[in-house]
C-alpha cells in the first residue's frame, strides 16, 4: 500500500516558482509506518496513473481554480481501486460537491495537519466517517514539512508559514473566513529550524507564505490597551513579541538569505517593525493596495488602506527600509471609472513599486463578494453545458466563461482591455530595466528582468486574457523561463549549517 499526495494542475511547466508547502506538510503528517508518500506536483509534470494500485490512498488538495482537474485525478484514482481523500480550501467550502464530482472516499475540512493521519487510518480500516473536521489548529500544533522529499532542482523559492488567519475582512478575500480572523502564530524556534534545513539544501530565497505577516497593528494595541480588562492587550502583545523574536532569529541566519512575505500597508507606520524586517532580510512583500481611491477602498471594506499621495508615501516607507513592494491592485470595483486605470498606473510608478499585479474583481467562492453576486443572479442564472455559471469552476476550461463582478459603467471587455493595457505599460522593457537598478550585480539585474517577465506571462496573459493564442504563448514562455530561473535562484548547499544559538 502506497500513500500518494497530488497537487492537481492542467498545465505543467517543468519547474515552479514556490514549493507547494501543503504537499510536504501532509507528507510529514503521514505516519512513517506507511512509508514515504509518493508526491506529485502537477505544476511540474502530470501524474502517471500507473503508479496507483488498488488499496492505495490518494490525497488530493484542491482550491477553486484547480478543482476540476483534482476531480478528474480523484475519479481516475478511484477507478484504479484507490481510496481518495480530498482536502484544501475548496473542499472546506463545497464538501458535497467533492463527493459528487470527485469520487471521494473521505474529505478533510480545515487544517489537515492533525486530521490527515486519522482519515488515512479510518479509510484503510474500512471505517471512513466521510467528513473529517480538521478545524483551525493553533500555531504550536502546526508541523514542519518533510523537505527531505523535495526535488531540490525544480523550485525557485522554498516556503514556510509563520502565521495563519487575518483579522481584516476584505470583501474579495476568503482567507479571514476559511483561516479565521484570529492570527495563529507558529513559534519562532520551530520556524528557524525549518528555515535552516532549507538553507542547508541550497535554498536562499524563502517565501513566508503567510496570510498577513503583520497580524497585530499599533492601533489594535492602542485600542486594546484602553480597555480595563487587559486580556486582549496581553494576547496581542504576545503575538507582536513573538514576531520580533522570529525576526531577531532570522537576522542571525546566513547573510545571503532573502525572504518575501505578504503584509498589510499598516506595517509602514510601524518603524520598529520595518526595522526588524530590514534586519531579518525580508526584502520583498506583497501589499494589497487594491485601489488608489477612497471610494474603491470602501467598496472592498479595506478603508484601513490609504489613497492618493499618502498611499504613495506609505509605500515608499517599505522601500526605504529595503522591503521591495509587490503591489496588488484590483480593477472593476463599483466606483472605478475609465480614468481609474491611468491613475493606478501613475500611482504604481510614483510609489516606485518593484513589481505589480493588476487583477479584475472576481467573485471568488468563500468571499462576501461571491455571496452577493450569487444572490444577485438568483434563479435566472445563465447555464453552460447545464452548469450554472455560479459553479463556473465545474465547466470544462475551454467552455468556461470568465466571471467578473458586474460593473455599473463598464463592460467586462472594457475592463479587461484596460487592465491588459496597464500590465503592458508597467512591464515594458525600458521600465523593467529602470526598476532592475534596485539590485546591484549584473546577475541580479538579469534575474530581476527575467522574474518580471515570467511574472507578467504567468499572471497577466494566463489569468486575464481570453485569447487562446496569447495563453499558449504565455505558457510556452513561462515554461522556457522557469528552468533557467531555478538555476539562477539556487545557492550552494550548506549541509553543516547550525540553528543559531
Ligand atoms: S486581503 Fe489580505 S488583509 Fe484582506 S482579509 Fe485577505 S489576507 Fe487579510
Amino acid at each position: 500500500m502506497q500513500i500518494h499526495l497530488i497537487n492537481p494542475s492542467d498545465i505543467s511547466f517543468g519547474a515552479a516558482v514556490i514549493t507547494p508547502r501543503w504537499l510536504y506538510v501532509l507528507a510529514a503528517a503521514t505516519p512513517r509506518h506507511y512509508g514515504d508518500p509518493h508526491i506529485v506536483d502537477e505544476t511540474l509534470e502530470q501524474i502517471d496513473f500507473d503508479a496507483i494500485q488498488p488499496g492505495d490512498v490518494v490525497g488530493v488538495g484542491i482550491h477553486t481554480l484547480n478543482c476540476l482537474r483534482g476531480y478528474e485525478v480523484g475519479r481516475a484514482a478511484k477507478a484504479r481501486g484507490a481510496h481518495v481523500i480530498y482536502g484544501g480550501i475548496h473542499t472546506t467550502l463545497y464538501p458535497d460537491e467533492v463527493f459528487e464530482h470527485g469520487a471521494a472516499t473521505a474529505i478533510v475540512k480545515g487544517d489537515g495537519d492533525r486530521m490527515w493521519p486519522v482519515a488515512i487510518a479510518d479509510v484503510l480500516a474500512g471505517k471512513s466517517k466521510g467528513v473529517y473536521e480538521g478545524g483551525r489548529i493553533e500555531g504550536v500544533d502546526m508541523i514542519p514539512a518533510r523537505w527531505d522529499l523535495l526535488p531540490r532542482d525544480r523550485y525557485m523559492f522554498a516556503s514556510v508559514q509563520t502565521v495563519r488567519g487575518c483579522p481584516k475582512h476584505c470583501s474579495f478575500c476568503s482567507v479571514w473566513r476559511t483561516d479565521g480572523q484570529k492570527p495563529r502564530v507558529r513559534p519562532s524556534d520551530a520556524l528557524i529550524e525549518e528555515i535552516v534545513e532549507l538553507r542547508r539544501m541550497g535554498f536562499r530565497f524563502i517565501t513566508l507564505a503567510d496570510d498577513n505577516f503583520y497580524p497585530v497593528t499599533l492601533s489594535d494595541l492602542r485600542m486594546a490597551d484602553r480597555r480595563a480588562d487587559k486580556t486582549a492587550y496581553n494576547r496581542l502583545k504576545a503575538i507582536r513579541d513573538e514576531r520580533f523574536e522570529l525576526m531577531a532569529q532570522m537576522a542571525k541566519l546566513p547573510p545571503d538569505m532573502v525572504f518575501f512575505t505578504q503584509i498589510t500597508m499598516e506595517a509602514a507606520e510601524d518603524p520598529e517593525y520595518l526595522d526588524a524586517m530590514r534586519k531579518a532580510r525580508i526584502k520583498g512583500a506583497l501589499v494589497g493596495i487594491e485601489s488608489v481611491t477612497p471610494e474603491g477602498l470602501k467598496d472592498v471594506y479595506k478603508d484601513f488602506n490609504l489613497a492618493g499621495d499618502a498611499l504613495a508615501e506609505r509605500l515608499q516607507q517599505f522601500q526605504k527600509n529595503g522591503v521591495h513592494v509587490l503591489g496588488s491592485f484590483i480593477f472593476g470595483l463599483p466606483s472605478d471609472k475609465p480614468a481609474t486605470f491611468d491613475a493606478t498606473a501613475a500611482l504604481a510608478q510614483q510609489a516606485n513599486v518593484t513589481l505589480a499585479q493588476f487583477v479584475m474583481l472576481t467573485p471568488f467562492p468563500g468571499t462576501l463578494d461571491f455571496q452577493k453576486w450569487e444572490a444577485s443572479v438568483g434563479a435566472d442564472v445563465e447555464h453552460v453545458d447545464g452548469i450554472p455559471v455560479t459553479r463556473h469552476w465545474l465547466i470544462p476550461k475551454n467552455r468556461r466563461p470568465k466571471v467578473y463582478a458586474p460593473h455599473p459603467l463598464m463592460s467586462p471587455d472594457e475592463i479587461r482591455s484596460r487592465t491588459q493595457g496597464v500590465w503592458d505599460n508597467f512591464y515594458q522593457l525600458s521600465l523593467v530595466w529602470q526598476r532592475a537598478q534596485c539590485v546591484k550585480s549584473m546577475k541580479s539585474k538579469l534575474a530581476f528582468v527575467l522574474i518580471s517577465k515570467l511574472y507578467r506571462q504567468m499572471y497577466a496573459n494566463t489569468g486575464i486574457s481570453t485569447d487562446s493564442a496569447r495563453h499558449n504563448k504565455a505558457n510556452r514562455m513561462a515554461r522556457m523561463l522557469a528552468k533557467p530561473l531555478v538555476k539562477l535562484f539556487s545557492a550552494s548547499p550548506m549541509p553543516q549549517l547550525q540553528v543559531p544559538a
